[in-house]
């Protein structure tokens, strides 16, 4: 079985603030300064990881394991560090985002690092893949980008089968997508950046253990496919954000700041919540 791992930072046991997940390069746009040996030591908790995802996989009998980037620029996992066995997707921009290498060949997806969706209370540092997003709804059902990404795999026949991040993430994971999918707590928030953690080396330990798991159960699991034709809704911080928005063609204006798009399948409305994001972000400051 072939396995991707979608690899996000901040769900990553020891991480708890913004200045542990952004690049020194681009610290200073959000007011973070001298970042660069916390961020260091972020990116290899990631890494380190990843890695135990790719031991726990290949230990439960996957053949290939993937990992693909899912963190901003999309280039923090240090290479030189990875696992050897796996292949390595990274930089942006990658078509299909944090799932980028994904087809019908593979047979199940795993989320590490992952993290709450915006608006959720006491969840470390949670947010829907830009800060201005204040909702995703798909058919109706709030998501994070958990969610999306479960039904762009589910576009693909290929079901998620793990994930790991806060209590948060893991919770909102198992109820979208039931309690069969491997959740593994590597820590408990108390607030949106702070919480109580496993020691890393006890995380990763974790990790491979239910990574594992999950390659075994996922013969078993099913695709998250929601009905078609699909309703994206999105809520956004400003009504001038649903005006960009709304230049996408076939988005509808359903509220000040609500914005909604319907696809024929989950891959059509993917690529409109690509061109809709690149034209919110084009005001951004
Ligand atoms: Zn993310």
């Amino acid at each position: 079985m072939k396995v991707l791992i979608s690899a996000d930072m901040e769900g990553t046991a020891g991480i708890v603030h913004s200045a542990h997940v952004t690049p020194p390069d681009h610290a200073g746009e959000s007011g973070i300064r001298n970042n660069a040996v916390e961020f260091d030591w972020a990116r290899r908790l990631m890494t380190e990881e990843v890695n135990a995802a790719v031991n726990g996989a290949l230990e439960g009998g996957a053949t290939e394991v993937w990992v693909t980037e899912g963190h901003g620029a999309m280039r923090n996992l240090l290479p030189p560090a990875l696992h050897p066995e796996a292949r390595y997707v990274s930089g942006r921009p990658k078509f299909l985002g944090q799932l980028e290498g994904l087809d019908r060949s593979f047979g199940a997806v795993m989320f590490t690092g992952y993290h709450g969706r915006a608006g959720t209370p006491a969840s470390i540092l949670a947010h829907t893949f830009i800060g201005i997003i204040q909702e995703i709804r798909l058919g109706g059902i709030a998501v994070g980008e958990y969610g999306v990404n479960a039904a762009l795999a589910g576009h693909f026949g290929v079901p998620v089968a793990f994930v790991s991040g806060d209590n948060t993430v893991v919770a909102q994971v198992h109820e979208l997508l039931g309690a069969d999918v491997v959740g593994v707590e590597v820590k408990r928030a108390l607030s949106s950046t702070s919480a109580v953690h496993l020691h890393p080396e006890k995380a990763r330990a974790e990790i491979r253990a239910g990574a594992a798991e999950a390659v075994r159960r996922a013969p078993r699991l099913r695709p998250y496919l929601p009905k078609s034709p699909i309703r994206f809704e999105v809520d956004v911080a400003k009504p001038d954000l649903a005006d960009l928005a709304t230049l996408c063609h076939g988005v509808t204006r359903e509220g000040p700041r609500t914005i909604a798009y319907e696809g024929t399948d989950m891959l059509d409305v993917w690529k409109a919540w690509l061109v809709i994001r690149n034209v919110m972000n084009s005001r951004m400051p």
